[in-house]
């Protein structure tokens, strides 16, 4: 069952927190000169018109990327993390205003260095047609397959240093158990690995299986960021958006946390971030 695609939700909220993520996990490991391998395990199609049909469908971004971008003058002054992301969000617009949003191929390739590498994964066949479309720097491969699989055949790497973000559409319930399978396997092959989960916040809370599969299997170093728009209530929707990152760089958290207190109030009073350590040391 492949029925998820990205382009209903691109730019959401959810979006803004995960890309936030991904480019300031990124620009720590950019700091050091040795090579990085980027592993993209669910890429998408990597950059969405906000004019398609699917996601003019549902506007999704008007609650997310496109709040941030009106207020990007302040948002800017806030925080200069978020002045880069937003900066980095202008890249890709191709007319006068919001009518393009990046997704992880884009955020994962468009600093990417001589020296590093990036494999991107996607099973779906029309998406993977998309993202083959795509103009990426050539060193980047894209491979139509199961990102799960990949990654452990990947590995070990060759570079120095390995950076992965897991970001699955979550269709069926068993992806949690699998995702939390697939980075104990992964942190067996490759312990300094930084590996970023995202996950869904949804009323039934599905997402606790996963967090705790990883805590009982016995990792170590494990940072959680969750943003909340409001409480899980008695609704299906999805209510907030976490990501854990296993062997976070030194200092993300600060940054977060400065970036996430001025991003709140796009989203009003009921909005949260949470930032803290699943599992230390
Ligand atoms: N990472 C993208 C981004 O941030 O822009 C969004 C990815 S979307 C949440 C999940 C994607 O994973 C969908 O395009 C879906 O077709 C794809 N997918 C689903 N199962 C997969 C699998 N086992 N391996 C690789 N891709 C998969």
């Amino acid at each position: 069952m492949l029925s998820y695609q990205h382009a209903y939700h691109a730019g959401n909220f959810a979006d803004v927190h995960k890309h936030l993520m991904l480019y300031t996990v990124a620009d720590h490991l950019l700091r050091k000169k040795s090579s990085i391998t980027y592993i993209d395990t669910h890429a998408g199609r990597g950059l969405y018109p906000l004019a398609a049909a699917e996601t003019a469908r549902l506007q999704e971004y008007q609650q997310g990327v496109a709040r941030a971008w009106a207020k990007r003058t302040g948002l800017s002054k806030a925080s200069s993390l978020l002045g880069d992301w937003l900066a980095a969000v202008g890249e890709v617009q191709q007319g006068g205003g919001l009518d393009h949003y990046p997704g992880s191929p884009w955020w994962l390739s468009h600093r990417l260095r001589e020296q590093d590498r990036l494999r991107l994964f996607e099973l779906h066949p029309g998406e993977h047609g998309h993202l083959a479309d795509q103009a990426l720097p050539e060193a980047v491969k894209r491979i139509q397959g199961d990102g799960l699989v990949g990654l452990l055949k990947a590995l070990p790497v060759k570079t120095p240093r390995l950076c992965v973000l897991i970001d699955p559409s979550y269709e069926r319930k068993a992806e949690y158990d699998e995702v939390a399978d697939t980075v104990l396997s992964a942190m067996r092959k490759a312990r300094h690995a930084v590996v970023m989960i995202w996950y869904p916040m949804l009323p039934a809370g599905r997402h606790q299986a996963l967090l705790e599969g990883l805590r009982d299997g016995g990792l170590r170093k494990i940072w959680r960021s969750e943003l909340t728009l409001g409480d899980p209530g008695e609704g299906h929707g999805m209510y907030g958006s976490g990501m854990l990152v296993v062997n976070p760089p030194w200092g993300l958290d600060e940054r977060i946390h400065e970036a996430m207190a001025a991003l709140l109030p796009l989203w009003g009073p009921t909005a949260r971030h949470r930032g803290d350590w699943w599992v230390g040391e």
